[in-house]
């Protein structure tokens, strides 16, 4: 299915992620960015206290949290991300970060970075 998003000059077919590794989950190490009400939503979905959940799961960066990652090949991947079934751990209550992309403001303008990384992409 073709997702289109006013302001972008591409599109995203979203049956390219029947055929992907993943590659917006694993790769370069990045942040994926969690607000406190996300947080309270996976930590409530995995049945987990806040506290366990901020331990194993949460980094700290100045004032806001990131989802941890941990090395894979030769990158890294989002803790949550299933190697085995190449999908994620908690997709119904995944981060705004997840469900945006790849419509980020950033990569108006760098089309070529999100092409590069997401087979999805198709020039308008
Ligand atoms: S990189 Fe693109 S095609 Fe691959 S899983 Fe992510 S959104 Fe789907
Ligand atoms: S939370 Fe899910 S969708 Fe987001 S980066 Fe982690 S594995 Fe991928």
């Amino acid at each position: 299915m073709k997702i289109y998003k006013k302001g972008f000059n591409y599109c995203f077919d979203s049956d390219a992620c029947n055929e992907c590794a993943g590659n917006c989950c694993i790769g370069a190490s990045g942040y994926i960015w969690v607000s406190p009400d996300e947080i309270l939503k996976i930590a409530m979905f995995l049945e987990m206290s806040l506290d366990k959940f901020y331990e194993k799961y949460l980094k700290k960066v100045k004032y806001r949290f990131s989802l941890r990652e941990i090395e894979y090949n030769d990158g890294y991947r989002c803790m949550f991300f299933d190697t085995q079934k190449k999908q994620c751990k908690i997709y119904s209550v995944r981060p705004a970060q997840c469900i945006s992309f790849p419509f980020w403001e950033h990569f108006k303008t760098n089309i070529k970075e999100v092409e590069n990384e997401c087979p999805g992409i198709v020039r308008l």
